[in-house]
């Protein structure tokens, strides 16, 4: 990755050549049908491009396809070593190529230049490399059985796989999903969102050129409700691990049982409790607060949205994370000092703007909110807010928004504090801000939630598991986990005697 200036990058968009057609067999094609969609900048309104839209009869190519592919065990009977350096080398091409993707991810998403440099891109490279590096490290289980028996307890790839993303965080999902999957050896194939397909595209002909097979890795590009779900209820697609909203998530596990029992793996939205105590460095916990809840305009599934603050500090600790919020403010996306770009669409606009409608008429107290930013940018910029005054069982504590609103609550005692923060229907991430190591620990433990930070928000690298507890999903992404969703445990039973 190089450091660019504004003007660079603007230049590097003008001279732009962006590929739009699916990735079948190896090859990039337009859709069966010749349909297209145009993917849209969203800071600016601008068309990117026309993205081939794929249908069923799509569909169905790739999974036969990639059906091929793993029965002829081009990939899938090849040695975990051999996966290995395939694995690697494209990590090695997605850094090659980071500039170019950084910016596709930034015009298609609408996110500021510094995100996907500094987090999407080089955390993309990160999962494929280690997912890569894992593969031949994975050692298998022999039973504790009676003497006269071996039981050999081992892993085999699920076979097909359909994975489906949303338009948050575009590449990273593709690349939490795609790593596991491609090195455990299954034929994998990617539906991106429809407005963000750009970077799977393009990383699928990396994939090729790092020596992937035909058929392993299919890129279909295409509308949710039929071609993806016309995937979700494929006969011939074994596993389907999905990123996205709750609602589509349960979709998801009907069209299974209405189908072939095809394993479903869901992570899905959040509302994540954000706990601070009286004893914490209220600094640091302040700007942590903000970057919890603003970072990506809010549209985060583990944004901290419900600030859950000890009563005896709000008015201080209000008052210090309005002054970090100031760090928020909406600029111009290829711009390197920008943090806060447009909304993805008009849509997830006008849904932000009818909760803060929402959260006024709930009766709490607004401070910021100022929507009429960049009037004639062609983007929908919302700058941050937050409502103080709120409860728990307000619409604005309880759902999840999507934008830059965050929700403060407050709490007498760390029993009411953790009873806050499992009033929810979700259970993705939170936080717990405090100096008292026993304070920290115990809050950490009782949060019905998949990570949890102490002393920090969005902490965590490929390492540890991510994944979702209660209505916010049951798949885990990252880490040697991951490969649990990508795999059937299989047992030998041998005779000895
Ligand atoms: P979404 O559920 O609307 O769409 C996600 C994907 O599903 C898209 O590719 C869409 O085309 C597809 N889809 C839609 N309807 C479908 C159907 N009937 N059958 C099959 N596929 C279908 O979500 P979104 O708006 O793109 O993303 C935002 C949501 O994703 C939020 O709820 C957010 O919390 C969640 N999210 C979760 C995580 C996580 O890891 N837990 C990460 C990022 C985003
Ligand atoms: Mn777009």
């Amino acid at each position: 990755m190089t450091s660019k200036s504004k003007a660079q990058w603007q230049q590097m968009a003008a001279d732009l050549q962006i590929e739009s057609r699916a990735f079948i067999n190896g090859q990039y094609v337009d859709a069966l049908s010749g349909n297209t969609r145009q993917t849209i900048n969203p800071s600016n309104g601008d068309v990117l491009a026309d993205v081939a839209n794929c249908g069923a009869e799509d569909a169905d190519i790739a999974v036969a396809g990639a059906r091929a592919a793993y029965e002829s065990g081009v990939w899938s009977d090849q040695s975990p070593d051999a996966r290995r350096a395939v694995m690697v080398k494209w990590a090695q091409l997605i850094e090659d190529n980071a500039d170019e993707l950084a910016l596709l991810e930034t015009l298609d998403v609408g996110k500021p230049i510094s995100d996907t440099t500094g987090s999407d891109v080089p955390g993309a490279i990160r999962t494929i490399r280690w997912s890569g590096e894992a593969v031949d490290k994975i050692y298998e289980q022999i039973a504790p059985t009676d003497k006269d028996s071996l039981g050999l307890v081992t892993r085999l790839p699920l076979g097909v796989v359909a994975a489906i993303v949303p338009w948050n965080f575009p590449l990273s999902t593709t690349a939490w999903k795609l790593g596991p999957s491609i090195a455990s050896g299954n034929s994998v194939i990617l539906k991106p969102a429809s407005n963000t397909p750009l970077t799977a595209i393009r990383i699928a002909g990396l994939a090729k050129e790092a020596g992937l097979p035909d058929g392993v890795l299919q890129v279909l590009p295409g509308p949710g409700g039929s071609m993806g779900a016309h995937l979700a209820t494929h006969m011939d697609i074994d596993g389907l691990t999905f990123t996205g909203s709750t609602p589509i998530g349960k979709k998801l596990l009907e069209y299974s049982g209405q189908s072939n029992l095809k394993r479903v793996f869901n992570e899905l939205g959040g509302k994540s409790p954000n706990i601070v105590f009286a004893d914490a460095d209220l600094d640091k916990a302040a700007s942590a607060a903000a970057l919890a809840c603003f970072y990506n305009g809010g549209q985060t599934c583990t944004a901290g949205t419900r600030l859950i603050v000890e009563e005896s500090i709000h008015d201080e600790f209000v008052a210090k994370v309005i002054e970090a919020t100031k760090a928020w403010q909406v600029g111009d996306v290829l711009d390197p000092a920008t943090t806060l770009g447009p909304m993805v669409d008009k849509s997830q606009f006008n849904t932000v703007s009818e909760y803060i409608a929402i959260g006024d008429g709930e009766g709490c107290t607004r401070h910021g909110g100022d929507s009429n930013v960049f009037p004639d940018s062609g983007g929908h910029y919302l700058n941050p807010v937050i409502f103080t005054g709120v409860t728990n069982d307000m619409r604005i504590a309880q759902e999840e928004v999507f934008g830059p609103v965050l929700a403060v609550m407050t709490f007498k005692t760390k029993e009411e504090a953790i009873a806050i923060a499992n009033d929810s229907i979700y259970g993705l991430a939170g936080a717990v801000w405090s100096r008292d190591i026993g304070t920290a620990l115990s809050v950490a433990e009782k949060i019905r939630a998949g990570t949890v930070g102490v002393n920090n928000y969005f902490g965590g690298d490929i390492t540890v598991p991510f994944g979702g507890f209660k209505q916010s999903g049951n798949g885990r992404d990252k880490s040697i986990h991951a490969f649990d969703d990508y795999t059937e445990l299989k047992t030998t039973w041998i005779n000895l005697e």
